[in-house]
């Protein structure tokens, strides 16, 4: 039977994918074909790995822990996919300011009022001065702590929630995995899974606009060549961070959601060499936070070294590549010696680098209170907005993977309804 009922989705993200599997996993989507429509040429978004001398690096997300994302791992299992514990938990070198940093943050905790509009970090300088709490931000190496919109509830899931830091949190033991062929790998088995399930995909689609007519949606696509492309469809999944959205004309948030949204930029570096010269200097996978711009310095096993910074830093770094790579590889180099105290001409150089850097690395609802609703949706339910921004894991596959499967449950209710009124009608 010719399926005319369309669903489509907007955007092959982890949270795009685990829409079109849930749809197509149930009976009450039989009758209509499931389209995703991505804007790049690849599945995946914000999980992008790739292979440099044969290792997958991830540019993207790249680490998990079970506790802390119980789906990305049941999915993990479920697709027998290769994992290896992700190490850098332990901070090497420490800076001055980890001495007692698990205790003074358990003593302010409790001080936190939630209705109080301030950031964490006047929250910090109204408790310890200016001068301590830059000093335990530098410590922390995450400068998103720095942000006005970052709330000390915000801060707090912050320090909890990633390894490098976990250890100033009561979660200090929690175990982190990354995958061996990288999160990518994940991506391309739910992709496959969902084309076996007749998921049709269409790369190269940028959504441009969205009219409403009285029972569908006309999506306007721009293709390659900035062909222009329409598809009609009768239950519409933007699967797209607030960024996206907005840049879209759809009167977002203001006409969506009563929330407001930030974002955060992230950069990564990878540099690889001939030999794993850090064994020497027992720093095999191992992490240090650093008062320089590579902020957190990771030594992966014996195969390369990779740096990762957010905000400020991670503009700085975006700044640094668009010299020439000469210039940017001198200054890492030199950022490595100061921070490991090594002379730079006994520090080999690189035969190789790779870098990302993601503008809206981390999308998030900046109100915390209170919750934020699972979906956004707009005409009668038939258009659905749903983005791991929305869930309590924002940040984290695990929110796009909840965002997903909301997504897909607030549609099967509409479908749901729909099928006992063609029943009733009939
Ligand atoms: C550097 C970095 C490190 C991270 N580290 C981790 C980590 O260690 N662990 C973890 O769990 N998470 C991590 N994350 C977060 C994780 O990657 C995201 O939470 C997750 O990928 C979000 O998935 P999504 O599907 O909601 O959005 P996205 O992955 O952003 O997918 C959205 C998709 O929509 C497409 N799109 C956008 N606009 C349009 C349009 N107009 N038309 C058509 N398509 C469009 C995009 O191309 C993209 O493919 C990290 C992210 C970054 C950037």
């Amino acid at each position: 039977m010719l399926n005319n009922k369309v669903i489509s989705i907007v955007g092959a993200g982890i949270s795009g994918l685990s829409c079109a599997l849930k749809l197509a996993g149930s009976k009450l989507s039989k009758g209509y074909t499931i389209r995703i429509f991505e804007n790049g040429e690849r599945t995946g978004g914000r999980a992008h790995s790739i292979k440099v001398n044969d290792f997958s690096i991830d540019l993207g997300a790249g680490r998990f822990s079970p506790v802390l994302h119980p789906n990305v791992s049941k999915l993990v299992n479920e697709l027998a996919e290769k994992t290896e514990v992700f190490p850098f938990t332990k901070i090497v070198c420490p800076h001055p300011q980890h001495n007692g940093l698990k205790e003074i943050l358990a003593q302010l905790k409790p001080k936190i009022v939630s209705s109080y509009n301030e950031s964490f970090f006047q929250f910090l300088c109204n408790h310890l001065g200016n001068e301590k709490s830059h000093a335990i931000i530098n410590g922390l190496g995450y400068d998103s702590l720095y942000l006005p919109q970052i709330s000390p509830e915000i801060a707090y899931d912050i320090i909890e929630k990633h390894p490098e830091i976990q250890c100033f949190s009561e979660n200090a033991g929690y175990e982190w995995f990354n995958l061996v062929d990288g999160f990518a790998a994940l991506v391309k088995s739910l992709y496959e899974r969902a084309a076996i399930l007749g998921v049709e995909f269409h790369f190269e689609h940028q959504l441009v606009s969205l009219q409403t007519k009285s029972n569908s949606t006309l999506l306007e696509f721009s293709g390659r060549d900035q062909q222009e492309i329409w598809h009609n469809s009768n239950y519409t999944v933007l699967a797209l961070p607030p960024t996206a959205m907005a840049s879209l004309d759809l009167d977002f948030p203001s006409h969506w959601s009563d929330f407001t949204y930030g974002s955060i930029p992230l950069f990564k570096g990878f540099i690889f060499f001939d030999h794993p010269w850090w064994q020497d200097y027992d720093l095999e996978n191992k992490v240090t936070i650093i008062d320089n711009p590579l902020r957190k310095l990771y030594f992966k096993s014996d195969k390369y070294i990779f740096f990762y910074t957010d905000s400020a830093y991670a503009d700085f770094w975006h700044e640094e590549t668009k010299k020439s790579d000469a210039e940017y590889i001198n200054t890492v180099m030199n950022l490595i010696s100061m921070a490991l105290n090594i002379p730079i001409n006994e520090l080999p150089w690189p035969v190789a680098n790779k870098f990302k850097y993601w503008p809206s690395g981390v999308e998030f609802a900046i109100e915390t209170s209170p919750e934020h609703p699972p979906v956004l949706s707009k005409n009668n339910g038939t258009i659905i907005a749903a983005s791991d921004a929305y869930t309590p894991h924002c940040g984290w596959m695990e929110g796009g993977i909840l965002a997903g499967r909301n997504a897909a449950d607030y549609l099967l209710k509409q479908l749901e309804k729909t099928g006992v009124a063609e029943v009733e009608i009939n």
